[in-house]
């Protein structure tokens, strides 16, 4: 069971949850006009626009005809969360006459690349965004909501404005405990280890360790930190880097049978010290400083209940600066 906030979906009630029985009323898409095409995936095509009834620039996600269940989750989640501290706000829902194909319209970010973001961002912009993106993740997390899907690709940066938003709700879910969830999902090089052993009963925590492979490709300026070729290697790269030991105590822990027939999975790894990853270059050696490490080492543990939550995560130390600057600007200095 999740170590904090654990019964909200109960405290917060049916209609908060409750998806399936959410009606959507759909607006008619003649108010907007697409511009270009940003972005697509599995699920979506996904286009800039314009709503032309205030000029206001805009994003129209196209989702792809998908089971209605997942359509409603994905927009009652939105729609729950919209308002949040860097949640990309849902304006507007909409349904051509055809009715097969609905389209979410949400706030515009101008989104800095991650391979540029990743050359760009200081010691302070490391600090800051991740901070932010702890932030959207602990009021996610307070209103029973697994986000399950975060990477890059969903972590918007318009680095001119230092405004960071956590978009595509697709595979999010609401948090019950003692429920064995689907483990496919999440993207590969960001799927914590218990989406690879095959445990079900996950939680908020699983956000976290994406998190962690994000904030360690940021400090060792590597584009993707574990990049596996499949399920088995993305593992392997895991254990090759935190070790076997503490890896065979936490199947052990949880009572896991994790059976492999790949022969590198079933070896011994010692743990790697994490100073080993420093990026060469001198110019991002101080990155990794003690502090940064620690929380670094405290958000990528096999054991997701030893995993820091996020708002735990915001109190460490390696904030203190985005902490005092916050505190700051709220007293008008
Ligand atoms: P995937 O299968 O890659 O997860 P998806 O079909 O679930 O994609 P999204 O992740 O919501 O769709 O969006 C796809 C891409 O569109 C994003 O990676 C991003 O580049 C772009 N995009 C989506 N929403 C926004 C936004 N609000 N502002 C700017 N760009 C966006």
């Amino acid at each position: 069971m999740a170590r904090t906030y654990a019964d909200v979906n109960d405290a917060l009630g049916r209609q908060w949850y409750d998806y399936e029985n959410f009606t959507i009323e759909w607006s008619s898409p003649e108010r907007y006009e697409i511009i270009d095409r940003i972005g697509g995936g599995k699920y979506s095509e996904v286009f800039k626009g314009i709503d032309m009834v205030n000029s206001d620039i805009c994003v129209i996600k196209v989702l792809k005809p998908v089971v209605d269940k997942k359509i409603k989750r994905e927009v009652k989640i939105l729609r729950n969360l919209t308002g949040g501290p860097n949640i990309i706000a849902l304006l507007d829902v909409v349904q051509d006459q055809t009715g097969r194909y609905h389209s979410l319209v949400m706030e515009y970010i101008e989104n800095v690349e991650w391979k540029a973001a990743l050359i760009l961002f200081t010691e302070v912009d490391i600090k800051y965004y991740i901070f932010q993106l702890l932030k959207a993740l602990d009021f996610v997390h307070s209103r029973g909501v697994m986000h399950r899907d975060v990477k890059p690709g969903n972590v918007m940066i318009d680095h001119r404005c230092r405004k960071l938003r956590l978009i595509d709700w697709g595979l999010a879910e609401f948090y019950h405990p003692d429920i064995a969830y689907h483990i496919r999902v999440g993207s590969r090089y960001y799927k914590a280890p218990e989406l690879l052993v095959g445990y079900k009963m996950y939680d908020y925590s699983l956000d976290i360790w994406s998190v962690g492979c994000m904030f360690a490709s940021m400090l060792f300026k590597r584009e993707h930190f574990f990049r596996g070729s499949d399920n088995d290697d993305q593992l392997l790269r895991i254990l090759r880097v935190l070790g076997t030991n503490s890896f065979d105590s936490y199947l052990k822990m949880y009572d896991i049978t994790f059976k492999s027939c790949h022969e590198a999975l079933l070896q011994e790894y010692p743990k790697q010290p994490w100073t080993r990853f420093t990026a060469p270059d001198y110019r991002h050696r101080d990155l990794a400083t003690t502090e940064a490490l620690d929380l670094l080492e405290k958000m990528l543990r096999y054991d997701h209940r030893q995993r820091l939550t996020a708002r735990e995560a915001q109190s460490h130390a390696y904030f203190n600066v985005v902490r005092l600057e916050g505190a700051s600007h709220k007293g008008g200095l």
